[in-house]
């Protein structure tokens, strides 16, 4: 997956310094809080695979704020961006999802990050 260099923190706006920061598109501090609400958060409905790739997608900043509960997703091979929110994702996995059914990954790291 390619990286984008992010001049700013992708949850404060804070202005991002080092190289490590930037490629990871989170200040120390709030990739530290996003750390612990990832063990925190409600996340009851999704696998350990879900939620590793929730975590993976977050670390490549592959999932990026838009307005209040939701977020723009960018697809695992690049080339579709999706709408994801804590209840809902518009890939085709958010789309098949209803009650009783897994919901998509997307929506476990929109929970993790919310709860930073
Ligand atoms: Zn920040
Ligand atoms: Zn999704």
């Amino acid at each position: 997956m390619q990286h984008t260099a992010h001049t700013h923190c992708l949850r404060c706006r804070r202005p991002l310094h080092s190289a490590r920061s930037q490629s990871l598109g989170y200040g120390p501090t709030c990739a530290r809080r996003i750390r612990n609400a990832a063990r925190t958060a409600d996340l009851t409905a999704y696998d350990t695979r879900q939620l590793d790739s929730a975590r993976e997608l977050i670390e490549d900043a592959a999932i990026i704020p838009l307005r209040n509960a939701v977020f723009t997703v960018v697809s695992t091979d690049g080339t579709e961006t999706y709408l994801a929110h804590p209840a809902a994702c518009t890939c085709p996995a958010g789309l098949k999802a209803h009650p009783g059914r897994r919901p998509c990954y997307h929506t476990a790291a929109a929970r993790m990050l919310l709860a930073a």
